[in-house]
């Protein structure tokens, strides 16, 4: 059989830990035999971020914003102990992070979702898909904390020598003050990279905040939402999709009566709090994709779990681990995809579209890792460990082809 062929590079960026070794066992068994797999590589596993003083990180966002599309395996995000642990120079930041910076995107996280697998909300027919505005608000405010008496203020010293005041509390006793901000181009690339994912993937986009309350931040969400709107009302009702704004509260009541298959746009904090709320109602983490995707159309897909550390310790033990690789697969389908979008190669697309539908065979069968046993209905589950399931839906990726 001849390989798929392909034009442009994929951006590759390989990772730390389990999704490392699963990594290579996804590209060895599931990819290279049936793809002529062009990629620019760059290794992201921390000794090399280390190595380069992160440098590599930047170079592999670049490439992102150059070839507009890229894969990711998961990463390690320093701490304390992994200071010591790899000896690192510096304590790097999340490349997610570093990511998100550069292609200034919005984040869309959605379950692959399987018919033995039931949602625990009932009438949930379809995935939902979180998109959380990455930046700003809590996960970039300063507090403080008082413990006398006093009077706390939000002070605005302009560039034009404008000043603006307002007090926050007078305060009889101890207490805790918070601020954060937020700006228009960030809200603006967010609403962006919503209303063009919609598009793209013919969905309904939800969106809502708290602007009953507050009058001014919430409320430039929704004017801004608003404003970009028009630029796609006419792609939307072509493809007879809806953009819909609400109250987070009535946003929350609807979500869980809906029977699913939107999108849910969501302020960052928001979108950290029902996307796992979400990811789990669903089943399990080892089933959410995670896909960066910038206001310019550039794409960046991964799992939306880490390097699960607790399996690699095993691995290194000389366990076999049963250890869930479809999150990182549809990662792989879904950068294929949309290379195969973007260079016109059906062939490519195709090869995603089946690569995909023999994991659904696979797991069809009851053939799963150990996370999905337990969660599984209607089916006799065998457990197996990631190599022999890479092996099984290897089998009928073949058949598929055939
Ligand atoms: P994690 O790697 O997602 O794993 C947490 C637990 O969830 C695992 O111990 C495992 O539970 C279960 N799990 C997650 N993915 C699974 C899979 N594919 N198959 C089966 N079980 C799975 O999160 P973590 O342990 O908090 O973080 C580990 C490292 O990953 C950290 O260094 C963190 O910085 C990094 N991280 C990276 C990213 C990213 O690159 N996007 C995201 C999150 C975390 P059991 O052990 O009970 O089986
Ligand atoms: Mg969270």
């Amino acid at each position: 059989m001849d390989k798929i062929k392909m034009t442009v590079p994929l951006v590759e960026m390989d990772g730390d830990e389990m999704t490392r070794i699963l990594w290579k066992m996804i590209k060895d068994e599931l990819i290279l035999p049936f793809v002529d797999l062009k990629t620019e590589y760059y290794d992201l596993g921390l000794p090399k971020r280390d190595e380069t003083g992160d440098q590599i990180t930047i170079d592999a966002a670049l490439a992102c914003k150059k070839y507009g599309v890229g894969v990711k395996c998961a990463t390690i995000t320093p701490n304390a102990q992994r200071m010591t642990e790899y000896k690192l120079h510096q304590m790097w930041k999340s490349p997610n992070g570093t990511l998100r910076s550069i292609l200034d995107g919005t984040v869309f996280r959605a379950p692959i979702t399987i018919p033995s697998i039931h949602p625990v909300v009932k009438n949930w027919e379809k995935p939902i898909t979180i998109a959380r505005h990455a930046y700003g608000d809590v996960y970039k405010s300063v507090e403080l904390r008082t413990d006398c008496p006093g009077t706390a203020k939000l002070v605005f010293d302009g560039e034009d020598g404008s000043h603006k005041e307002v007090v926050i509390q007078e305060f009889k006793g101890p207490g805790v003050v918070q601020g954060m901000h937020n700006t228009d181009k960030s809200i603006r690339s967010f609403a962006h990279a919503c209303f063009q994912y919609a598009t793209d993937t013919r969905q309904d986009l939800w969106f809502a905040t708290k602007d009953t309350i507050s009058k001014t931040y919430d409320a430039r969400f929704r004017e801004i939402f608003d404003e970009v709107y028009p630029e796609y009302k006419a792609r939307f009702e072509e493809l007879g999709i809806t953009y819909f704004y609400t109250l987070i509260d009535d946003a929350v009541a609807r979500v869980i009566r809906s029977k699913g298959g939107f999108i849910w746009a969501c302020k960052n904090y928001d979108g950290d709090v029902m996307s796992d709320m979400v990811s789990t109602a669903f089943g399990s983490l080892a089933m959410m994709t995670s896909v960066l995707v910038s206001p310019d159309g550039n794409y960046e897909y991964e799992a939306a779990h880490g390097t699960v550390t607790r399996h690699y310790y095993r691995y290194l033990q000389g366990e076999e681990t049963s250890t869930n690789p479809m999150a990182t697969i549809f990662a792989w389908s879904g950068a294929l995809r949309q290379r195969g979008l973007k260079d016109g190669l059906k062939d490519l697309a195709g090869f995603a579209d089946a690569l995909e539908a023999a994991c659904f065979d696979t797991l069809a069968e009851g053939i799963a890792t150990k996370d999905l046993v337990n969660l599984m209905e209607g089916v006799t589950p065998m457990p197996v460990g990631s190599a022999r399931f890479i092996a099984a839906i290897r089998e009928r990726l073949e058949k598929r082809l055939a």
